[in-house]
């Protein structure tokens, strides 16, 4: 199992050297005394750039998710550094969708070590990484992968739950379980309670279960909601300075899939049918909302029938 993946890794490294490109900063938002976000689009639910973050510690800086490409990952170091010059000493990364994680080799080239949870597989890269390269390479185009290599096998794997102090400074990484992909992390400053979600929370409310569960996602936002969050970054759009909405959002919006989905299953009513209330999915924009929909019913109706009969695995109920 590991070979292949190490062979695959070298296959799709698109060399060594990052090429000496302008890298314009993307614009800073302070949320607490050394913590930023760098907010990604708005409006454009998961199909924007996601956020990511920094904390700024006496003892160095702490980056969260990388963005999606090296191209995007100089952008972002360029961002972190109009406020400071401290040195990057760990990348926290909220998940291994490329989106996510396909600029973090800009930061392990300058020593940041890799915090993440050690199962990287996702939806996306079922055909293989070099498969997966190829396909982003689509998405964001050559110039923005040049240089480019995974980075994202953890230096520090994060598999439940694990306190960084640096500088004096808390902070919480979790794993909330698979409810947006089987490796989620999510990052949680007690001091100033702002919680990076990752892309549990999307700004629509419509988070995809990709890799994961209806019922795991609903149970990590209940967690979230006892966290009483002053500020939450979503993985993408809109920081939230009402978390309790976004995550009641979410909540409502899975719970009532759910329901419709379990009522289908008993009444014996086939998938199709089920599903052919919502729009269709869009074609060639697998997370636009119709799709995150859409894909959304599809997960949860396999899951409740397999429940409804006695298959499910454990974890995934309640
Ligand atoms: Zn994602």
């Amino acid at each position: 199992m590991l070979l292949p993946l190490v062979l695959a890794f070298n296959a799709v490294s698109l060399g060594s050297t990052p090429p000496p490109v302008h890298a314009p900063p993307f614009p800073v938002r302070p949320l607490a005394a050394g913590v930023y976000a760098v907010p990604g689009d708005s409006g454009r639910g998961s199909e924007g750039r996601p956020n990511a973050g920094f904390i700024v510690t006496p003892a160095g800086v702490v980056v969260i998710d990388a963005l999606a490409s090296p191209r995007d990952g100089r952008r972002l170091l360029a961002s972190i550094r109009t406020v400071t010059r401290a040195p990057v000493r760990y990348l926290v990364l909220t998940h291994h969708h490329p989106d996510h994680h396909f600029g973090a080799i800009v930061f392990r080239r300058l020593g940041a070590k890799i915090i993440a949870h050690p199962d990287t597989r996702v939806l996306a890269s079922e055909a293989g990484n070099a498969a997966l390269v190829k396909d982003w390479t689509r998405v964001v185009g050559a110039a923005a992968m040049r240089g480019f290599a995974f980075a994202d096998t953890p230096d520090i794997p994060v598999l439940l739950v694990d306190t960084l102090v640096l500088g004096g400074r808390t902070i919480v990484i979790a794993h909330p379980g698979a409810a947006h992909t089987a490796g989620d992390l999510t990052v949680w400053l007690p001091d100033d309670r702002i919680l990076f979600a990752g892309d549990l929370l999307i700004e629509d409310g419509v988070t995809m279960i990709g890799d994961g569960s209806a019922a795991v996602l609903l149970r990590a936002l209940d967690a979230m909601d006892t966290l009483h969050a002053a500020v939450v970054v979503p993985g993408h759009g809109r920081i939230s300075e009402s978390p309790a909405a976004l995550i009641g959002a979410t909540r409502t919006y899975m719970a009532r899939l759910r329901t419709e989905m379990r009522a289908a299953v008993e009444h014996g009513v086939p998938m199709k049918r089920a599903l052919a209330s919502l729009p269709p999915p869009d074609d060639d924009r697998p997370v636009s909302l119709n799709s995150r929909r859409r894909r959304n019913a599809a997960r949860v109706y396999v899951e409740e029938e397999k429940s409804y009969m006695g298959l499910d695995s454990a974890g995934t109920t309640p």
